[in-house]
C-alpha cells in the first residue's frame, strides 16, 4: 500500500479533486478510475486517524477533569495548596507520559505499522488508566455515604461496608478494564493487519508490555486515591 492512499482528505491523483465517500471508484471531476479496494483502504485509513483525533481529545478531556477532582480532593484531605500543585503535576505527566510512551515504543515499526500501533494504543490507554479514573467517582459516593453515616448516627457501619465491598469491586473491575484494553488493542489490530497471530512483532510486544506497566501503575494511583477518600470518609463517619 503506497502512503499516498492514506492521506487525507482523499484526492484524485491526476486532477486533485477531492473524491466524496458517496462517490464510488471513478472520479467525479475528470474520470479517473480507481481500484475500488484500495480507494476503500484509503477510506478506513483515514476514517481511524480521524477518529484517533477524536479520540485522543476526548481522552485528554476526561482525564484532565480527573486529575483536577484528584489535585483537590488531595489538597482538601492533606490540607496543603501545595499538595494540590504536586498532585497535579505527578498525574499530568503519567497521563501524557504514558502517550509519549506509546509513540516511541512504536517508532521502531515501519510506517503503516506504526499509524496502526498508535491507534491501537490511543484506544487501549483509557482503559489501562481505567483503575485510577474510577477512584473519582467511586471516591464521592464513599464520602457521600460517610455523611449519611454521621446524619443517621450509624457509627460508620454504612461507610465500612462500602469500603469493604467497594475495593472488591474494585479489584474486579480493574481486571476486567485490563481485558477491556487488549480486546480494544486486539480489534485495531486485527482489523488493520489481517493476520493478526502471526503479526506479533518487537514494537508490537513492547507497547502491550508496556500497557501492562502503565495499569499496574494505575492500580497503584487508584489505591493510594483510594486510601486518602476512605480515609477522609471513615473521619467523617465518626469512626476515627
Ligand atoms: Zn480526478
Amino acid at each position: 500500500m503506497a502512503s499516498a492512499e492514506i492521506d487525507s482528505p482523499l484526492r484524485c491523483t491526476e486532477c486533485g479533486y477531492t473524491i466524496p465517500d458517496e462517490v464510488g471508484a471513478r472520479c467525479p471531476e475528470c474520470g479517473t478510475l480507481y481500484d475500488e479496494n484500495a480507494l476503500w483502504r484509503a477510506r478506513r485509513w483515514r476514517d481511524l486517524r480521524a477518529s484517533d483525533a477524536r479520540l485522543l481529545r476526548r481522552w485528554l478531556l476526561v482525564a484532565g477533569g480527573v486529575i483536577v477532582i484528584y489535585a483537590l480532593g488531595a489538597g482538601v484531605v492533606g490540607q496543603s495548596a501545595m499538595l494540590i500543585v504536586t498532585t497535579g503535576i505527578a498525574l499530568s505527566v503519567g497521563v501524557a507520559g504514558s502517550l509519549v510512551m506509546g509513540a516511541l515504543a512504536s517508532l521502531a515499526a515501519p510506517e503503516q505499522q506504526r499509524l496502526v500501533l498508535r491507534s491501537a494504543w490511543l484506544r487501549a490507554l483509557p482503559w489501562a488508566h481505567g483503575p485510577w479514573l474510577v477512584i473519582a467517582p467511586c471516591s464521592a459516593i464513599i464520602l457521600s455515604l460517610a455523611l449519611l453515616d454521621r446524619a443517621a448516627n450509624l457509627n460508620g457501619s454504612i461507610t465500612f461496608a462500602a469500603l469493604v465491598g467497594g475495593t472488591i469491586i474494585w479489584l474486579v473491575a480493574s481486571v476486567l478494564l485490563m481485558n477491556k484494553a487488549y480486546k480494544a488493542w486486539s480489534r485495531v489490530m486485527n482489523d488493520f493487519t489481517g493476520a493478526p497471530a502471526k503479526y506479533a512483532t518487537l514494537a508490537e510486544t513492547i507497547c502491550l508490555l508496556l500497557l501492562v506497566v502503565i495499569w499496574c501503575g494505575s492500580m497503584i494511583v487508584g489505591f493510594l486515591g483510594g486510601g486518602l477518600a476512605a480515609g477522609a470518609a471513615l473521619n467523617l463517619a465518626g469512626l476515627f
